[in-house]
């Protein structure tokens, strides 16, 4: 496995590629690596010829009173991981490369940006937007790979790359969670035992909520309640929400689109987001 940290050797590997008509998969990361993200490198080296991951934490994507600096990294341990499950090359570009001085344009999306994580973050599609067509037009993949884990993430990259005619399709693979429904996070490291043990009623809730609209429930009283119990339980809840699951725009009732369940709510200093959907 080789790891490249300057653009003009990542534009050479992948022009030695392209030479012989070998497909690329990109796998976007900040690192921290789990077993989740390990199952979306797996699928990257299942789909193309190639597969690369990106290991960069994006300051961009951070306000400055966000977890940035404590954003966990272990560059060593990651690399290990990926060298396991065969991954060619893993792009760890340094800040300089990625957002050289005087770096001055972004990509704002709206659309499925609009509302639930942009109220609480509002820098951060731009910032995720912005770096992931970065990643795009450097990697030139065929295909890019992003969990379902970050719902929102998901649709407001698909939104990007239609909008922008970007050339690349982009898969969405399950989220991986642990035993008890916990969705699996690099920031799961942050909680104490106590909000461990608390943690899964987040998942707990939403599939709940689902299951009550999946059953003819009102979905307004469904979301409410799912917020109620989160908050007794502890919980400081950002948003529970039932949205179009392609276009993220908010419903009233159940209708025959696919709907989709997102939630962000802190446990202490922790943010946790999740989502599942209507089935
Ligand atoms: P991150 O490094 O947290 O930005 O995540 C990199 C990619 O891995 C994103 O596309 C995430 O949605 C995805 N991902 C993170 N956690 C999980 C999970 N538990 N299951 C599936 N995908 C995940």
């Amino acid at each position: 496995m080789t790891v490249i940290r300057k653009l003009a050797a990542l534009r050479k590997q992948i022009a030695i590629w392209r030479s012989s008509g070998e497909t690329i998969a990109l796998l976007p990361t900040m690192g921290a690596l789990h077993e989740g993200h390990l199952r979306l490198a797996r699928l990257a080296t299942k789909k193309c010829d190639r597969a690369v991951v990106s290991i960069f934490v994006n300051p961009a994507q951070f306000a400055p009173h966000e977890d940035l600096a404590r954003y966990p990294r272990d560059l060593k341990a990651d690399l290990a991981l990926l060298d396991d499950i065969g991954i060619d090359t893993v792009w760890a570009p340094s800040l300089a490369q990625v957002y050289p001085e005087n770096f001055a344009t972004t990509i704002v999306p709206a659309g499925a940006a609009l509302e639930m994580e942009t109220q609480f973050r509002p820098q951060f599609f731009t910032g995720v937007a912005t770096i992931c067509t970065k990643l795009f037009t450097q990697v030139t993949p065929d295909i890019a790979i992003f969990g379902e884990k970050d719902y929102q993430q998901l649709q407001v990259i698909r939104q990007t790359v239609r909008d922008l005619d970007l050339p690349l399709k982009i898969i969405g693979a399950p989220t991986i969670r642990e035993r008890g429904g916990l969705a699996m996070s690099s920031r799961n490291v942050y909680l104490n035992a106590e909000q461990r043990a608390l943690a899964p009623m987040l998942y707990a809730q939403i599939k709940t909520i689902a299951g009550k609209i999946a059953a003819g429930g009102r979905i307004g009283p469904a979301a409410a309640n799912a917020a109620k119990a989160l908050t007794k339980a502890g919980f400081k809840v950002d948003y529970v929400e039932v949205r179009d699951a392609a276009t993220l725009g908010a419903v009233k009732t159940r209708g025959d689109r696919p709907l989709r369940v997102l939630a962000a709510a802190w446990l202490g200093k922790t943010r946790l987001i999740d989502n599942c959907a209507v089935k």
